[in-house]
């Protein structure tokens, strides 16, 4: 039985249609005719649902955005131009000058130098925290505490967060927890542990061939009774409460975020994302059974393998216990220098090198001298970037040949 079964059925039903065109409409056109002057006005005050102008939402993007929303049991998504433009889509529409941000685990280097040096621009600061250092993290917490993020597993550190005891913290003080789920669509799922608001780079394993720049945001409904965004720290989202009830945060983000920065996706690219959905839990199932293979053989070959999956990691207790169906494309192995790591990418066969994950294809990287170059020491210290540090993306091909090749590369390159 595949894994991740019960969307198998699911999502290839989702994405084709019954009647008609099967495969997804693409409506490529940026603006919308409104028939007649009523109907425009209902429209822009919401009491009519159709489509306003391509930067507030696409219909073709609309049947990607419902499809995410309910595979994380979200309320609604929005679909965002790239994992980017989710992160700064879902963040904008909360923050403000002032405001502070409680980051932990990861973090992925975009997400990164957005919270280090382009949010303080604005007035916004961040902290910085490992996934256990929970009493730290409470104590961070302050008035101005707006969200706290956390990346569902460290990329490329391989940290695994407590997803629960962070949410039951972010719970108890009311604020927001954030999760960049990325990694582990499917797998783990940020809403049922107690987040907020889960934020998807598609670009990654959901389109899952490079053929799509996207990102999602995926929001909970407003409670009825008490809720947190019902607070004094959330008060610029009350209006939106007010008119919208439970789908608040959706209006929030357009308004907030879409309408004014314009991180929109587009219908090519999301019918693009929709025809990778519909595979996807097949080839998760497929890269989670090859990823822990090859992390183990490799390790008892002698290679430096940082992998949950081994006895020897920090979180293995964490993997088996809460990360069951596993924790996504990535493993890294550490050659020891930039010599020798470069020497092994180049003579590996198989690797496509790039700074990309999740595709149907191997991919693999040398970290310190690519996305991790412009950081000083001590930062990539905290990230994990040793100097011999390569991350591979595990791809679909079969598990016996990556093994075989990692081997000729290391023995090749001595
Ligand atoms: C790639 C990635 C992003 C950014 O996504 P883009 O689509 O490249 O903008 C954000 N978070 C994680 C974990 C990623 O891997």
């Amino acid at each position: 039985m595949n894994r991740f079964e019960e969307y198998t059925t699911q999502f290839v039903q989702q994405v084709g249609k019954k009647e008609g065109a099967i495969s997804p409409v693409i409506v490529n056109s940026a603006s919308f005719g409104y028939g007649d002057s009523e109907t425009g006005e209902g429209i822009f005050d919401g009491s009519v649902k159709k489509p306003l102008y391509s930067r507030m939402g696409n219909p073709t993007s609309g049947q990607l955005e419902q499809i995410l929303a309910h595979m994380d049991g979200g309320i609604g998504a929005v679909a965002a131009s790239s994992g980017m433009g989710a992160t700064a889509m879902a963040t904008l529409s909360l923050l403000k000058s002032g405001d502070e941000i409680v980051s932990v685990g990861g973090l992925f280097g975009g997400t990164y130098s957005y919270f280090s040096e382009t949010l303080p621009r604005f007035g916004i600061t961040s902290r910085f925290f490992d996934v256990d250092e929970l009493d730290a993290i409470k104590e961070a917490i302050t008035d101005k505490t707006k969200i706290l993020f956390l990346e569902s597993v460290g990329n490329p550190n391989m940290r695994l967060p407590d997803i629960k005891a962070i949410a039951d913290i972010a719970n108890a003080v009311g604020i927001v927890l954030m999760v960049d789920n990325t990694c582990t669509p499917l797998s783990v799922k940020p809403l049922e542990l107690g987040a907020d608001i889960i934020v998807y780079s598609t670009t990654k394993i959901i389109t899952g061939n490079a053929s799509s720049l996207g990102g999602a945001v995926v929001f909970r409904a407003i409670n009825e009774g008490n809720d947190k965004f019902k607070s004094e720290r959330y008060a610029e989202v009350h209006p939106f409460i007010k008119k919208m009830g439970k789908m608040a945060l959706i209006g929030n983000a357009k308004k907030r975020a879409l309408r004014d920065f314009g991180m929109s996706a587009n219908g090519f690219g999301s019918y693009l994302t929709m025809l990778g959905l519909e595979t996807l839990p097949l080839r998760m199932d497929r890269v989670v059974s090859s990823v822990e293979k090859i992390a183990k053989e490799l390790d008892a070959l002698g290679f430096v393998i940082n992998h949950p999956v081994l006895p020897s990691h920090p979180h293995h207790e964490r993997y088996v216990n809460q990360f069951s169906q596993g924790c996504g494309t990535l493993f890294t192995i550490d050659m020891g220098s930039k010599e020798a790591a470069f020497a092994f990418l180049n003579a590996s066969k198989l690797i496509t090198i790039t700074a990309n994950i999740g595709d149907s294809r191997t991919l693999g990287l040398h970290m310190a001298s690519t996305i991790y170059r412009d950081f000083d020491e001590s930062v990539r210290e905290f990230l994990g970037i040793t100097a011999g540090l390569i991350r591979i993306s595990v791809g679909l091909e079969n598990p016996d040949d990556i093994i075989n090749d990692f081997s000729m590369a290391r023995n090749s390159s001595f």
